[in-house]
């Protein structure tokens, strides 16, 4: 239900709008990334590190005057692996994303970090631990430079291009007349899709997060660009607890761990030869190819 998404991330880009007067770019960035991030508790503790495990603690939760999304939910999500969210429109894929980042918390239950309640975690030590990639990463017009070095703002130029290579971005920023220094436009309106999404994986390389929150494009990019993302992502997965929104088949034959999900519920799990064995929802949806 990606329309049922939309409303949230409009509501963040007035605020961003609202607010880039007033504010840095590192305030903005911080907007951009989670979107309404709710407020730190008073007695709030940074987090600790840990391997990156991440535990939904018979969580219910609803948006505001809606009915529950999930109800006594649980879920582990092993940490340094890959686990893909698959389901049907309003499962709650993106609920489970926007509880990590804590846009929200939910009514009873908690989510944990290694074993960390995060609503009771700094903002800041939970942003370090995050970093999210998805269909529309916001680009802010400035040079490509800029927008990949949001991720850390005090990365070198060294290591931006060093993120933007691992990100397979380097090749066609090299091609432009300005390399760096070109203009991104507007929300990056002079970059094409999948230029603008290895922009946002140069980001993500750069910000070294344990953990990453992927929300996959539905749109389908070219093979080409495809390719390079496919393969870009697999260099930014690697020993970090991966969370992927996944609607492309490559993507979740990649995950290590397939999460299936129905009306809040997690209907079955397991690694997808498993699953296809299993001859459940999972299968209908592969076998189908709806994976919305
Ligand atoms: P999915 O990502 O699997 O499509 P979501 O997590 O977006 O599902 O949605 C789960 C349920 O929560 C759906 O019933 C959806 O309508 C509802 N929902 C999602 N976002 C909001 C919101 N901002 N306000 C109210 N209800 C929402
Ligand atoms: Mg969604």
């Amino acid at each position: 239900l990606l329309l049922a998404y939309e409303p949230a991330k409009r509501l963040a880009r007035v605020r961003i709008s609202l607010e880039t007067g007033i504010v840095g770019v590192r305030m903005m960035f911080q907007l951009a990334d989670r979107p309404l991030t709710l407020a730190e508790k008073p007695d709030a503790k940074p987090l600790q590190p840990g391997p990156g495990k991440i535990r939904f603690d018979n969580v219910s939760f609803a948006y505001p005057e809606s009915p529950p999304v999930f109800e006594g939910f649980n879920l582990t999500l092993a940490a340094g692996k890959m686990t893909a969210l698959v389901g049907p429109s309003g499962s709650g894929k993106s609920t489970i994303l926007n509880l990590i980042m804590r846009m929200y918390d939910p009514q009873s239950g908690k989510v944990e970090f290694d074993g960390q309640d995060i609503s009771f975690a700094t903002l800041d030590s939970l942003r370090q631990k995050i970093a999210y990639v998805s269909q529309d990463t916001f680009l802010f017009a400035g040079t490509i430079m800029h927008n990949i070095r949001l991720g850390r703002e005090s990365a070198t130029d060294e290591e931006v291009i060093a993120a933007a290579k691992a990100a397979n971005a380097h090749d066609f920023i090299s091609a432009t007349a300005k390399g760096y220094d070109t203009e991104v436009g507007e929300n990056g309106s002079l970059l094409s899709g999948g230029q603008r999404q290895r922009i946002s994986i140069a980001r993500a390389m750069l910000r070294d997060a344990e953990i990453l929150l992927l929300d996959e494009a539905t749109s389908a990019l070219d093979a080409e660009s495809e390719a390079l993302f496919r393969d870009a992502l697999q260099q930014l997965t690697v020993g970090r607890t991966t969370i992927v929104i996944a609607h492309r088949l490559s993507t979740v034959h990649q995950a290590d761990t397939i999460v299936v999900l129905e009306n809040g519920k997690v209907r079955e799990s397991g690694p997808h030869k498993t699953l296809l064995k299993q001859g459940g929802l999972y299968q209908k949806l592969y076998e189908y190819q709806l994976m919305p």
